[in-house]
């Protein structure tokens, strides 16, 4: 068999690609026909594909590289680490410095109280950790029943079958029989989509009781915790109201529900803040973190306990553990990770100079015909694209079909932008440039130009 390199043609890439590798969220047959992208190289928030195009990544690949490719430390930091001690686990009485320390550092970056880390190796199987924490948290002081957990319709916690469970997509739930028992989901803080004749912060209230309604409806004896994202991410990059968090917290404060705030993107300076409770104003019993937390170099996920939450887990045998919980390699990464973002101060950045950057020039192209909406919060940002502004009409079109077209657009136009049905969103690395956030913004336009050009070639506006 011919080796395969980067020195392959494209096309034999793709067929071999196509012939054996099996994509998440994808339909094969469809990608078969056209070939997946093949990307070589990053550096900074620029990637290389096998064609040759420098294509600025309005992503950070998958929400993660907040610190950008090509970071040298964390190559060497992986090297050493590999050389000392490449894998050893935490299981059975032992540990090891990577794992200490990293936990003892996150202790220290956390708000509040939350001191204690359950180190997973992904978002998803952090998240299926706090199902089980959450519910032997109650069951450890008496109150077996205290074992729902309320979630939100259109959020996204992980694909596993607890993580997609706790998600609220129902494009998850209908393959493979979702979701587990003992979750319960309640409306999004969506103002655009749902708000109807409401205001944006009347809204916000409505949506937050909501949860109180399904805790009444339960009994507060039966709900263990709420989960949510502070902003939701693969849900669309939705900004919830100012009056939504507030009245969250009280009601879970006021019923003793467990407030559990997935970060695993709003983590690690994306909202301008180290954690998007920060932003939000939350203070969470349990955070699900990943991706920032190695800025995707390693993959390494976590629940940050509170004081509280970790005494009553501590005085059990927790009967759970991933192989590569507090793996030392994907450790020692994250480590010099948080050292970067600490040492540039990149969650200070986003917070005083490109958030601040970037709304503005967001903003620009709300007056885009096809722009319903420009929102960001720090480096996240969403473009709700629509046929009608003031109606806030979506498309007549299946769901997603402008934002398909805007995204290839995007591509098109080396720009890498992800559309979430007929929304478009981005979350570039923190270390994006003024000069990048106009460059990607230049873009995004001429995107929007060429797909509002097509819509209506096409007769669909
Ligand atoms: N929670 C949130 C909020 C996420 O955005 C994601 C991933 N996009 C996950 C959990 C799952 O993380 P992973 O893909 O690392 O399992």
């Amino acid at each position: 068999m011919t080796r395969i390199t980067n020195h392959l043609p494209t096309a034999e890439l793709q067929a071999l690609d196509a012939a054996h590798h099996m994509h998440p969220f994808t339909h094969a047959a469809g990608l078969a026909q056209k070939g997946a992208r093949v990307i070589l190289r990053g550096e900074g928030c620029w990637l290389t594909d096998s064609e040759g195009h420098r294509i600025l990544d309005g992503m950070a690949g998958l929400w993660c590289v907040n610190a950008g490719y090509g970071r040298e430390e964390l190559a060497q930091a992986a090297a050493a680490q590999m050389r000392e001690l490449p894998f050893y686990n935490t299981f059975f009485q032992t540990t090891h410095v990577p794992a200490i320390a990293l936990a003892a550092k996150l202790a220290e970056l956390a708000p509040g109280n939350l001191n204690h880390v359950f180190f997973a190796g992904s978002g998803s199987e952090a998240n299926d950790t706090n199902i089980r924490l959450v519910r032997q948290f109650w069951a450890a002081q008496g109150k077996p029943d205290k074992q729902v957990i309320i979630s939100r319709r259109n959020a996204y916690h992980g694909s596993t079958m607890g993580g997609a469970s706790l998600g609220g997509m129902a494009a998850m739930h209908a393959q493979g029989g979702l979701p587990i028992p003992g979750i319960v989901h309640v409306g999004q803080p969506h103002w655009w989509a749902e708000g109807g004749e409401m205001t944006p912060e009347a809204f916000g209230i409505a949506r937050a009781r909501e949860l109180e309604a399904a805790i009444a409806d339960l009994g507060e004896d039966r709900v263990a915790a709420f989960i949510a994202e502070p902003v939701q991410g693969a849900g669309g990059v939705i900004v919830p109201p100012a009056s939504y968090w507030p009245e969250v917290q009280r009601i879970c404060d006021a019923h003793d529900i467990l407030l559990i705030a997935d970060e695993v993107i709003t983590g690690f300076g994306r909202t301008g803040n180290w954690f998007g409770s920060q932003t939000m104003g939350l203070r969470p019993d349990i955070m699900t973190i990943a991706k920032g937390l190695s800025s995707g170099y390693q993959p390494i996920g976590g629940s940050i306990l509170s004081d509280r939450v970790a005494e009553v887990i501590g005085g059990i045998e927790f009967n759970h553990g991933y192989t590569y919980s507090g793996h030392p390699v994907a450790a020692a990464v994250a480590l010099a990770n948080l050292r970067i973002l600490e040492d540039e101060d990149l969650p200070g950045r986003v917070g005083r100079i490109t958030g601040p950057y970037l709304a503005r020039a967001w903003a620009g192209l709300a007056d885009h015909p096809l722009v319903g909406a420009a929102e960001t919060c720090g480096l996240m940002g969403a473009l709700q694209l629509t046929p009608d502004k003031a109606a806030r009409a979506r498309f007549a079109a299946p769901e997603g079909t402008a934002g398909l077209r805007a995204r290839e657009r995007c591509f098109a136009n080396d720009l890498v932008m992800r559309h979430v049905g007929d929304r478009m969103i981005i979350a570039p690395p923190l270390v994006i440039s003024e000069d990048e956030v106009d460059m990607l913004v230049a873009r995004a336009r001429t995107a929007l130009d060429e797909t509002l050009a097509g819509l209506r070639a096409d007769g669909l506006m």
